[in-house]
């Protein structure tokens, strides 16, 4: 690859194992009600981190036949804001790859949707973001991905452009559709799964791997 890339790197289960800590953190809130059984349910319900915190919250609350008040309901939103923080890890290998490719004057910047608290909690634990140029949180300036607008406040801030700059993630949306609607190239990160099982077959990423160290050496092979 020639130049200097920009790489937008998506947060949650790109370069932390977000889908891991939540399944943790629902372990354990399940067995601290005798309710094993009922992790799963609450892995389902949480939709990825798509659905709504108080929405969530209520249908957790409601499963376990706990109480729905607005106090109750506002607690168990900051539990599960906050709580699997604590077990969230970055992928294998990554944060060192990472290095090598700041090293290498690739240039990375950290485009995730969220509260800033709550990924800010994340990049604190993990120093994921020690070699980034950058770090947007869509709560931070107001538009979420997939809106184009958030891809090209990361594009300025950064001082790119959209011909040297891959949107890296595993959202078929958000990342995918998001990024590529900008104008960047896109890597979609599969976790086991494929883009024909997951997304647009007429809008396909640029690129696609299992894991995202795949998919950074599929970007810089180009
Ligand atoms: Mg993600």
């Amino acid at each position: 690859m020639t130049g200097r890339p920009l790489l937008l790197l998506d947060l949650d289960n790109t370069l932390v194992d977000r889908a891991g800590a939540f399944a943790q953190w629902a372990g354990l809130f399940a067995a601290e009600h005798g309710r094993e059984d009922d992790a799963a349910f609450i892995v389902a319900a949480d939709r990825n981190g798509h659905t709504p915190r108080p929405v969530l919250a209520a249908t957790v609350l409601g499963r376990f036949g706990l109480d729905t008040d607005p106090a109750t309901v506002e607690r168990m939103v900051d539990r599960l804001l906050y709580e699997h923080v604590d077990f969230v890890e970055v992928y294998d290998g990554l944060a060192e790859h990472l290095e090598v490719l700041a090293d290498d004057g690739v240039r990375l910047a950290i485009l995730s949707n969220g509260p800033v608290e709550q990924q800010g909690r994340k990049l604190r634990r993990t120093g994921i973001d020690r070699r980034m140029v950058d770090t947007v949180i869509s709560e931070g300036v107001g538009v979420k991905k997939p809106d184009e607008r958030i891809f090209r406040i990361a594009l300025e801030r950064a001082g790119g452009d959209p011909a040297g700059t891959w949107m890296v993630g595993d959202d078929p949306v958000n990342d995918v559709a998001g990024g590529r609607a900008a104008g960047l190239r896109t890597a979609w990160v599969g976790h086991g799964t494929v883009w024909s099982e997951r997304g647009d077959a007429a809008a396909p990423p640029t690129l696609e791997a299992a894991t995202t160290r795949e998919v950074l050496d599929l970007i810089l092979d180009r």
